[in-house]
């Protein structure tokens, strides 16, 4: 069967996986969401011998159904083989009472190498597929962990440009270093003077600007999105929901068709819009616990019917959630709105206009499945300490925002149902706020110091990623103010 892709804004235009993963986004301001979520072909027995690979065809062919069976296992194998540090590619572990789904074991050690070491590869795929002839200029917005991965994925990658914007001052010292000390003479690294969601703001718009794009295409450029909207990067995140599932059958945790709970830290609604697509595939998902920090938009919204990203925003030590917009929501409105592209263009437009918008009482009870939670900065460094001291088990600040809300939730609930902590980085990537909350004396000393200390505490090898921007040389300076990217693209491309 051919699942075909609709835009959240206009479902009478529908395009195949192919022409979705290059396009990115619709051309109305939409995102694509398939016509319909199919169900897995295999049962568990079946799965339960297979590797993450071969879970992963298993999953990626229900939603990519113009790849032939060799591209797709050819782009598979391709993303998922020694870059990372283990075979497992994205193994389970136990500690405190759950189980944690370690995801930063790819190149860039945090969970957006999962879709971004494949995303390449499905897109100059799907670039032969519609006989593309122009180059593919990647435009990505990042709070931190996006933009590193994205550019380890492309760099290189015949046919294809990527340019990053971040905010100049919202990553953390290892992440901006891991960027802007990226090789590959088709890779641009830019700082703005601005937040995350300036910098999303500002892609967005040039992606809109259809004068701009005739103008490229002229020169032999056209766009194309990395960020979590690509339905390139949903796709592949639903395969760890599945292999974890799995996993878990396979150490006798849970026994076939048991519930398990899943705790996402969540930003851009991505990661655990990819649980909710797991769950509708037939993976017995009990509940899906939203987790937020301090920017705590989405669990407002979980409780109240009513988003709103009139707020402060907040720098916290978990950068990459550090969002008020979540971009991906956008494909869960329109399912709960009735698949109504009317509807949800209504409502985002409310949020384009005043910033904020309120669902019907009819599309909240369809949010049963979620529950919302947030974790102040005292909570995210308290439980990064309890959870050392208890299994010496060291987790990121992002993993340790999931592990909060889920303590809060099991107090509230009393939920006795089997529960995935989704880790999403390692705790070397944000070591400084990590070892802050094992040992407060160190303040004084280099992140790389603290590094190493990390290592030692916790007896665990210190990354690749990490040895490698010890004494790679900075090869990216360009800051730009918000308002002035799009001509910073121009420029770089008539370079
Ligand atoms: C991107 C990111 C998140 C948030 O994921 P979304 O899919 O945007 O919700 C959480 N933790 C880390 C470490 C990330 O890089």
């Amino acid at each position: 069967m051919n699942l075909l892709y609709q835009s959240t804004r206009n479902t009478d235009e529908t395009v195949t996986a192919s022409a979705a993963i290059l396009k990115g986004l619709a051309d109305d301001g939409g995102l694509y969401v398939p016509q319909s979520i199919p169900t897995l072909d295999v049962d568990l027995a079946a799965l339960s011998k297979m590797s993450y690979q071969e879970i992963a065809y298993e999953v990626m062919k229900l939603f990519l159904t113009d790849f032939s069976e060799e591209e797709l296992k050819d782009c598979i194998k391709k993303a998922y083989d020694q870059k990372f540090d283990t075979p497992q590619i994205a193994p389970v572990r136990e500690a405190n009472g759950t189980w944690y789904l370690e995801l930063f074991h790819g190149s860039t050690i945090a969970f957006k190498d999962m879709a971004l070491s494949i995303l390449p590869h499905l897109m100059t795929t799907a670039a032969k597929k519609n006989q593309i002839k122009e180059e593919i200029v990647i435009l990505t917005a990042t709070s931190g962990d996006t933009g590193k991965a994205a550019l380890a994925g492309f760099a290189n990658v015949p046919g294809t440009k990527i340019i990053v914007f971040y905010p100049k001052d919202g990553v953390s010292a290892v992440q901006e270093m891991q960027m802007i000390t990226q090789k590959g003479n088709n890779t641009y690294v830019i700082g703005i003077e601005g937040n995350f969601d300036d910098a999303q703001t500002g892609v967005k718009k040039i992606f809109g600007n259809k004068q701009l794009a005739m103008e490229l295409k002229e020169k032999g450029y056209r766009f194309s999105s990395a960020n979590s909207i690509n339905i390139g990067r949903l796709v592949p995140q639903i395969v760890y929901y599945v292999y974890s599932y799995v996993e878990l059958i396979r150490k006798g945790v849970l026994k076939e068709g048991e519930e398990l709970n899943v705790v996402v830290p969540t930003g851009n609604f991505g990661n655990i819009l990819a649980a909710y697509y797991a769950k509708e595939m037939g993976i017995p998902i009990h509940k899906l616990i939203c987790a937020s920090n301090e920017n705590k938009v989405l669990y407002d919204f979980f409780t109240t019917g009513i988003y709103d990203r009139n707020r402060e925003f907040i720098l916290t030590t978990s950068p990459s959630m550090d969002i008020l917009i979540s971009s991906n929501l956008e494909r869960l409105i329109f399912k709960i709105a009735g698949e109504d592209a009317k509807k949800n263009q209504s409502f985002m437009t409310s949020l384009k206009e005043t910033g904020c918008y309120q669902i019907t009482p009819e599309m909240k009870k369809r949010l049963s499945d979620f529950v919302g939670g947030y974790a102040t900065e005292r909570q995210i460094c308290d439980m990064i300490e309890k959870i050392y001291k208890s299994d010496h088990y060291v987790i990121d600040t992002h993993t340790a925002v999931a592990a909060s809300v889920y303590e809060d939730y099991q107090t509230q609930t009393k939920d006795g149902t089997k529960t995935l902590i989704v880790s999403t980085a390692s705790p070397y990537k944000f070591a400084r706020s990590v070892m802050s909350a094992i040992h407060p004396a160190d303040r004084e000393i280099s992140d790389f110091e603290l590094i190493d200390k990390l290592s030692d505490i916790s007896g665990t090898k210190i990354p690749q990623a990490i040895e490698e921007i010890r004494t790679a040389p900075i090869l990216h300076n360009t800051v730009c103010k918000a308002e002035e990217m799009q001509k910073t693209v121009e420029r770089i491309l008539s370079e």
